[in-house]
């Protein structure tokens, strides 16, 4: 088995061409890349369900705020062509800045509602920038079918609207969080934490689980289950939290009394380091 890396709109267009003819299903996996098992479940499922599978590796300079990570977030390409190779990828599209820009970006695509609350609140632009970066690829490698993780809610619910209120044809795909043993979801970013932040970080995962909890046993007020996973939260000296709140799992707008399906989802700052995580009862 062999995976071809392309870094041009042109080939990769070229490539899925044959395919596309014979009719076989495309699946698209975008990713920022430095992929670790919770990417490799979303390709696995795309494997399943797709004739030929594309993973896109590009960060995305727009999404990053200005005091942002994007300079020093990692970029082993080799490494993780060979993962994609092992896992049955077909093609890798892996664009620069300036094949994906190649002119001042004059066009962007947002959904102001489902981006208004949680890390919306708190990373101005991110979801317009992720939103107009995904309907490029999109556009682009026009699958039929595309894969995101529940363990970024809320940019899997602006995907969704955007496909949904655009008549996009592509169906979107959501994939279970995947974790560590100890809770801890997997995220590119975890590789930023010393041995110590590390060790505090699966109670992030703890507190959603205790607030997660309370709704179980019949809790109906947010501010009582909010209540619950902050006290988790403030056990732990080296965890700032950023947000911790209860939003409808479709508009991700914050719910009066939890009634039907809520999201529980929470971002914190561990050092340097900013982790989010979130589950749905
Ligand atoms: P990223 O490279 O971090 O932008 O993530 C690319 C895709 O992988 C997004 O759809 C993420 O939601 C998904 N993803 C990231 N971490 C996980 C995880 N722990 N489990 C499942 N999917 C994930």
């Amino acid at each position: 088995m062999y995976v071809q890396a392309v870094h041009t709109v042109k080939e990769i267009r070229d490539n899925l061409e044959i395919a596309r003819r014979a009719g076989q299903v495309i699946g698209l996996i975008p990713t920022m890349g430095a992929l670790h098992a919770g990417h490799i479940q979303n390709i696995r499922t795309a494997r399943k369900e797709c004739g030929l599978v594309v993973v896109s590796i590009f960060v995305n300079p727009l999404q990053f705020g200005p005091n942002e990570d994007y300079a020093r977030y990692p970029r082993p390409l080799a490494e993780d062509l060979e993962m994609c190779r092992k896992n049955g990828v077909d093609v890798v599209f892996a664009p620069t800045v300036d094949e994906m820009y190649p002119f001042p970006q004059l066009t962007f695509v947002e959904s102001p509602r489902v981006s208004q609350h949680l890390c919306g609140a708190h990373r101005p632009g991110h979801f317009r920038a992720v939103a107009t970066v995904v309907l490029k690829l999109f556009n682009i490698v026009q699958p039929h079918r595309a894969y995101f993780g529940e363990k970024d809610a809320q940019q899997l619910a602006v995907i969704r609207a955007m496909t949904r209120d655009l008549n996009l044809p592509i169906r979107i795909v959501g994939v279970p969080t995947v974790r560590e043993a100890d809770g801890l979801a997997l995220s590119s970013r975890n590789q930023y934490l010393g041995p110590e932040e590390r060790r505090a970080a699966p109670t992030l995962y703890r507190s959603l689980q205790e607030a997660a909890g309370r709704v179980r046993s019949g809790e109906t007020d947010p501010a009582k289950v909010c209540e619950a996973g902050l006290a988790v939260l403030k056990q732990e000296p080296l965890i700032r939290v950023q947000y911790f709140e209860l939003v409808d799992p479709v508009e991700m707008q914050p719910v009066g009394e939890v009634r039907s399906p809520v999201l529980i989802a929470a971002a914190v700052w561990i050092g340097s380091t900013r982790l989010i995580d979130n589950v749905l009862v």
